[in-house]
């Protein structure tokens, strides 16, 4: 019989109907074609790879970081009926053996592997004798350099494209932002074409994100419209995660501390009273989420920048898993921005690593400052798209917004003119006209866009060219030292000249107040 992917979704997993994108991809993939898919942790990708083995003949060949995990997937599946097995380096030598015979004769769908295992010659020339109905690689984000799970034998993945080339490949993630999706791509060789990337979105979830003007009378206002309701508060410090949580307590809360600083009993009384309690406010660091598995967190708010669009989309996710309503708020402020690069610049981490945490903090930023829908901006960030949500901040009430054409214009023709290779700080400097040595070095003085910006002051023009790369007329090279270029969008937009609104940077100098005016 051959066998059809509902059948399959049917009498192996029991479900009715596949989620989303799940059935294209399975199309695809049974089609003999590469594909990258990137979904949301919990998303359903391991069906993705997992019904195509099954359906197409030969042996799938899954690559996957951790042996705990391999071993849970491998269980589930034979539980269901699913001839699977794991390839590890603990196997004693006849249980290899007959694992070895297994293989070759075809009894296996679908063989789980970690990349050391599969990298070693002999058993890489052994597979090349064996019918492979495809290779996915899961956590494929290992692979990438500058992501935080680099690991060193991913990169050697590279090698099945030579090895196997004519067996479809399948590169999955939950975690992959623009850029480490384009190297993952390119290193495994699959067709851009081929991405599928869904299932970020929550709509339940609204998104509201505000300047810093007076936190904790901002704080309170959002957790009037939450009497009664359990929530996470994140702060950035352990002190200041003390200081909130007794606010809130002396405001009348239920709020509780959790941070890596108190001792492991203290924290584990809290998360239980966080879990089970009816309206616990969690005022915590980050060191609070991995394992919260509460469905009704009805808030989450943020009481300082988190560190990038990841983290907080992470942390806003652990708002409403119920599919409730739920309410996020993040407020930021410029001693939030100063403090977050400070961190960047003295974390003695290697240069390449600090520039791409500076390119995480720009797109944060871009987030902030969006004028259009927080969640279309958040959802391209993941390479997902929506529609404008009515969900949210900006949607609400668009924020105010300025004819920004020419300022756009400018710095486009700015980072042109200095060559499409200097970062947002080196393009500010020349836009307002200031003569540092690198600029004068440069002999970028002399260029007709040298100080052709003074409408605008340094900090005004970085946040204008940080709306411009959150709306993609200019990309940023992450890969090398975050020059700014323009991009096909960009290149559009200066042939064409479309009236360009944008947000009015955070502190215009018409409306800064006359005491810090010169
Ligand atoms: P991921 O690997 O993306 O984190 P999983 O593949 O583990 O996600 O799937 C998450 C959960 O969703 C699993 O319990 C899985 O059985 C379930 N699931 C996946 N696809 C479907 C579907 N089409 N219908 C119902 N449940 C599904
Ligand atoms: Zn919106």
């Amino acid at each position: 019989m051959l066998a059809d992917p509902s059948h399959i979704l049917k009498t192996v997993y029991g479900y009715d109907a596949f989620r989303g994108l799940q059935e294209d991809i399975v199309d695809h993939v049974i089609g003999g074609n590469n594909a990258f898919v990137l979904m949301p942790t919990g998303g359903g990708k391991s069906l993705c790879y997992q019904i195509p083995a099954i359906a197409r003949p030969g042996m799938g060949l899954v690559v996957s970081p951790l042996i705990a995990l391999m071993a849970d997937q491998v269980a589930a599946l034979r539980q269901a009926g699913v001839r699977a097995a794991a390839l590890n380096s603990d196997l004693a030598g006849e249980e290899r053996e007959s694992l070895w015979r297994a293989i070759h004769e075809g009894a296996l769908d679908l063989l789980y592997v970690a990349p050391e295992t599969l990298l070693r010659p002999e058993v890489l020339d052994r597979l090349s004798r064996v019918r492979l109905s495809l290779i996915a690689i899961d956590e494929a984000h290992c692979l990438s350099q500058w992501g935080h799970d680099f690991r060193p034998s991913y990169r050697q993945l590279d090698i099945l494209v030579t090895r196997f080339p004519d067996t479809p490949r399948m590169a999955l993630t939950a975690t992959a932002d623009a850029p480490t999706r384009a190297e993952i791509l390119a290193h495994l060789r699959i067709d851009p074409d081929a991405a599928f990337i869904a299932g970020f979105d929550r709509p339940n979830i609204r998104y509201a994100i505000a300047e810093k003007d007076n936190p904790r009378a901002q704080l309170k206002r959002f957790l009037a419209n939450h009497d009664g309701e359990s929530g996470i508060v994140y702060c950035l410090s352990k002190r200041k995660t003390e200081e909130t949580a007794q606010w809130l307590r002396s405001e009348g809360h239920d709020a509780l501390p959790y941070h890596g600083g108190m001792d492991k009993a203290a924290r584990e009384e809290n998360q239980a009273r966080f879990q089970h309690g009816e309206a616990v406010i969690m005022v915590a660091t980050i060191a609070f989420g991995m394992g919260i598995d509460k469905p009704d967190v009805r808030f989450v708010a943020h009481f300082d920048l988190p560190s990038s669009i990841e983290a907080y989309y992470q942390e806003t996710g652990r708002a409403g898993r119920d599919g409730l309503p739920a309410e996020t708020l993040m407020l930021y402020g410029a001693e939030d921005v100063a403090l977050r690069s400070r961190f960047i610049e003295e974390s003695g981490a290697p240069e390449q690593r600090k520039m791409t945490e500076r390119q995480k903090l720009d797109a944060l930023l871009g987030l902030a400052e969006a004028a259009s829908c927080r969640r279309q901006v958040l959802l391209s960030y993941f390479g997902d798209t929506c529609e404008p949500c009515g969900n949210c901040d900006t949607c609400a009430k668009p924020p105010k917004l300025f004819d920004g054409t020419i300022a756009a214009q400018k710095a486009l023709s700015c980072i042109y003119r200095t060559g499409e290779r200097f970062g947002q700080a080196y393009v500010a400097d020349v836009l307002v006209g200031a003569g540092n040595q690198r600029v004068l070095d440069n002999g970028h003085d002399r260029l007709s866009t040298f100080g052709i910006g003074t409408e605008h002051d340094v900090r005004a023009w970085r946040a204008i060219l940080r709306q411009l790369v959150a709306q993609r007329l200019i990309a940023v090279d992450l890969a090398g030292h975050g020059g700014l270029s323009i991009s096909e969008a960009g290149r559009q937009f200066l042939r064409e000249k479309p009236t360009l609104m944008l947000r009015v940077p955070a502190a215009p100098r018409a409306e800064r107040t006359p005491a810090s005016r010169k």
